[in-house]
């Protein structure tokens, strides 16, 4: 056990925290449901095929940060990195092919063995949101207005941006190629070596780069948006057309591609000055093509993925959660009676703890520490009475009530 640590880049969600998460990924489950999206979720590990077949052999991803294994029985299997594509997977194995359209929300831990650094983990977790199977406008408008509304309900859209392009269909991507390649080819040598790979293989992926001298030499490179064809910039132009009509605030970011190589037509990421490098909350686009390079038949398809964590350091603090009402019991006699009056108020749906060790002045700082807002204290003379005392930590206000009555009393204090 390596000096009892958590492994790099993994880290454990203590309860403010983990109260902070369940937030966020609760708004987003009951908004994405409000939008009319199913909650559903892949298994955490699928072949490794299901991603390397998919994401692209130039994604950072696929290259570079799968935590990929032989199990017991030979098979190769790899954590997921994201959920696309194990959601597009189980779409096929389930033949989901006949309830087209879907929507699908999902959440949950993905692995990417990347350098940890602030906002960057190699556990993480991911809400995500698909359509399969529109291929209109009209679901690239929906998946951003879901995203826009999450992040507004938690509190963050003033701090973030949207950043939009089309990286058009695969007809427009083919004859922007070989233009773009024409306008590397001088620069072939200055190229990191990443992208040098890129350029035999996807050369747009370039634009993605992260190395400062890759983004000087792709800051003068000719722009996918010049070399549209019709039906690339009408699609766009439906996509800018509907987020104006919802009053969706973006900008169109020419040079915008994204890391995974299934992408066509709209990417979009929302963007925040407030994280430092990792300023990318929420990214997604459309992936027409990857049914069909997952060997199914072609399905539309269009989502997006949000950092919790990166959210989580946006928002900073978690609301208040239920506050408990601390049950107290001084001296032995007094244990078995205040279990019970827990007991029965805790099925009568109160949110009950109880404040066991310590003299009463340090049970009521616990209590209070506990955004009690009461306390029920069970002291000798008391229960020989049949009574407990009950202290409103708000107004500081006792007053003693019968233990036989305690749950229809409480009703009507609480
Ligand atoms: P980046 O450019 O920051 O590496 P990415 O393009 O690899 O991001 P996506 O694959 O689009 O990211 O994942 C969607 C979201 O998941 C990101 O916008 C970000 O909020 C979050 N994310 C991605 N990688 C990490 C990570 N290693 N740690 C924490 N959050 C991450
Ligand atoms: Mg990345």
């Amino acid at each position: 056990m390596a000096d009892l640590q958590p492994v790099r880049g993994t880290h454990d969600i203590l309860a403010d925290d983990f109260r902070l998460h369940r937030h966020i990924c609760d708004r987003a489950a009951a908004l994405a449901a409000c939008h009319g999206f199913q909650e559903m979720t892949p298994p955490i590990f699928e072949f490794t095929e299901v991603f390397s077949r998919t994401l692209g052999e130039t994604s950072d991803v696929v290259t570079k940060e799968m935590y990929t294994f032989d199990d017991r029985g030979g098979d190769s299997i790899t954590l997921r990195p994201e959920f696309t594509a194990g959601i597009a997977r189980a779409f096929m194995s389930n033949g989901l092919a006949q309830d087209a359209p879907l929507k699908f929300f999902a959440r949950g831990p993905v692995f990417r063995h990347e350098r940890p650094q602030k906002g960057r983990l190699r556990q993480f977790h991911q809400i995500d949101v698909e359509i399969l199977g529109v291929p209109g406008a009209q679901a690239d408008i929906e998946v951003i207005a879901l995203a826009a509304h999450i992040l507004d309900d938690l509190g963050v859209a003033k701090d973030v941006r949207l950043e939009l392009n089309t990286l058009g269909d695969p007809e427009s991507r083919l004859s922007y190629r070989g233009v773009l390649l024409d306008y590397l080819a001088k620069y072939r040598n200055d190229l990191s070596e990443d992208s040098r790979t890129r350029m035999d293989k996807n050369p747009l992926r370039i634009f993605d780069s992260k190395d400062k001298g890759d983004q000087d030499i792709m800051s003068s490179a000719p722009l996918l948006q010049d070399h549209l064809n019709d039906t690339s910039r009408a699609f766009f132009d439906d996509v800018l057309a509907g987020l104006d009509a919802l009053g969706i605030a973006y900008e169109v970011q020419p040079r915008l591609v994204r890391g995974l190589d299934y992408y066509s037509h709209t990417a979009f990421e929302f963007v925040t000055g407030t994280l430092g490098a990792q300023g990318t909350v929420l990214a997604g686009g459309r992936y027409d093509g990857l049914m069909e390079q997952m060997g199914g038949r072609p399905t539309p398809g269009i989502g997006w993925a949000a950092g919790v964590e990166r959210l989580a350091m946006m928002l900073g603090a978690a609301p208040a959660g239920d506050r408990p009402i601390v049950v107290i019991p001084m001296g032995d006699e007094a244990m078995a009676p205040a279990m019970k009056a827990a007991h029965d108020l805790r099925r009568a749906g109160h949110t009950v703890d109880m404040g066991y060790s310590g003299n009463l002045k340090k049970r009521l700082a616990r209590a209070n520490k506990a955004n009690a807002k009461a306390v029920l204290i069970l002291g000798s003379d008391e229960l020989a009475r049949g009574v407990a005392t009950l202290r409103n930590m708000e107004s500081g206000t006792q007053a003693e009530l019968k233990l036989s009555e305690i749950v229809e009393t409480l009703k009507l204090h609480f």
